[in-house]
């Protein structure tokens, strides 16, 4: 197996998994960016083939951490690529953002399973990932919990009896908030999330629901399903993380407690089930679950999402690289919270349309990508100045 963002949140569960039986898995890869301690340390104690950072200024650095250890360091785009290459039979795709993209087609590519946290994949390329498993006969698991949680609820299931897929959002950080008081929050607020513990970029897509903007896309994409199909439902307590309706009316819930190793777990040990170290719910404890409709004036990501889906083509590749450059605005402080949207609308509304009507390849996805993150930074630029 290898693994992709190990150094991360999805990353380090998995990690959390295999190293409580470290015999059974043959790792192949491990790769970072910044955190080079980490890298080093979860490499020599999985006895992984090789540990690429994508950051090259960071060669050195992890080099000295595994001298001696017998596992080989690597850095760079090119080096994350030959290591994707690597032949193995398992692979998490746990890279954050459009970077995923290619390490994982490389996979597929060798007829690997790939376990899918990276929805931004199936956002941006999601034909071009389902051409690619197809043709090399490599399967694609979702890891994403709601992707997760419908494939489980899809087992043995006939997708034409299939009526609607149901998402859940937790709301985030900020759905009791006055709507008046969005423009003005926090990056400190925004990275905080009421039930699950992520990386910061998903948890402030969480407060935007940005990030159930890109699910939206994914599930249109990896279920193959009509977009008047799929619904949001706000569920604060994150208990269940998706339902299937069906067309005589039934309504199968996934129900499980906010423990990422669950998805992973199950991507790991399918077509089986095996024990798995997360809580056991007591829905007596519990109690009350509750649901509410989403608001879209405090969310238009989900606007968005839907205008993305209706318009088609390369316009998932475009939304993403727009997300993707507005966060990074917030995160830096140039760009209000509510402004991320407005960002994200206008680079939809001007963006060249011959970028996304251009064929789904990984070089139009990448040149989409590129001129949306271009037109995101001047829209950005011009508001600070
Ligand atoms: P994190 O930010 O915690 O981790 C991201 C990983 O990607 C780290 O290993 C990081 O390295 C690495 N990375 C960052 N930038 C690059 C780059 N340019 N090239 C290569 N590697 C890079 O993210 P999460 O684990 O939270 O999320 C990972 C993916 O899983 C995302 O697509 C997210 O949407 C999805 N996901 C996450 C969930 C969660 O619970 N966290 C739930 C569902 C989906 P380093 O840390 O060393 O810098
Ligand atoms: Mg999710």
């Amino acid at each position: 197996m290898s693994i992709f963002g190990a150094t991360g949140s999805i990353g380090q569960n998995t990690i959390d998994l295999i190293a409580r039986d470290p015999d059974a898995y043959d790792v192949v890869a491990l790769t970072g960016a910044s955190n080079i301690d980490r890298l080093a340390k979860d490499a020599k104690q999985l006895k992984a083939d090789v540990a690429v950072t994508a950051d090259p200024m960071r060669l050195e650095d992890l080099r000295a951490a595994l001298s001696g250890s017998g596992v080989e360091a690597a850095a760079g785009h090119d080096a994350m690529i030959e290591a994707a290459q690597r032949p193995t039979d398992w692979v998490m795709s746990a890279i954050v953002g459009a970077a995923g993209l290619q390490p994982g087609i490389c996979a597929l590519e060798q007829g690997a399973t790939l376990a899918l946290a990276n929805k931004e994949s199936l956002v941006c390329a999601g034909a071009l990932i389902l051409a690619t498993a197809k043709q090399h006969d490599a399967r694609l698991l979702p890891v994403d919990s709601e992707h997760s949680a419908v494939f489980q609820a899809l087992v043995g299931e006939d997708m034409g009896s299939v009526e609607r897929i149901i998402l859940t959002a937790s709301g985030g950080a900020f759905r009791d908030w006055p709507l008046e008081d969005l423009a003005q929050a926090t990056l400190a607020q925004a990275s905080s999330h009421p039930n699950w513990d992520m990386g910061q970029r998903i948890t402030i897509d969480s407060a935007s629901m940005f990030n159930k903007a890109l699910e939206l896309i994914e599930t249109r994409e990896y279920f193959e399903v009509s977009p008047k199909q799929i619904e949001v439902l706000v569920h604060p307590e994150s208990m269940i993380h998706a339902l299937v309706g069906f067309n005589d009316g039934a309504l199968m819930a996934h129900v499980g407690p906010p423990d990422m190793r669950h998805a992973i777990g199950y991507a790991l040990n399918w077509p089986t089930r095996r024990a798995l170290p997360v809580e056991r719910l007591d829905l007596a404890a519990i109690g009350a679950l509750t649901f509410r409709a989403p608001d879209e004036e405090r969310w238009p990501a989900l606007r968005l999402a839907r205008e993305v889906m209706e318009r088609g083509g390369l316009a998932g590749a475009v939304f993403n690289a727009a997300k993707e450059t507005a966060l990074d605005g917030f995160i830096d402080g140039h760009l209000g919270f509510t402004r991320m949207a407005e960002v994200v609308d206008e680079v939809l509304n001007t963006s060249d349309p011959s970028h996304i009507d251009a064929q789904m390849t990984l070089d139009n996805v990448q040149a989409a990508d590129h001129m949306a993150r271009q037109v995101a930074k001047n829209i950005i630029e011009q508001t600070a100045g």
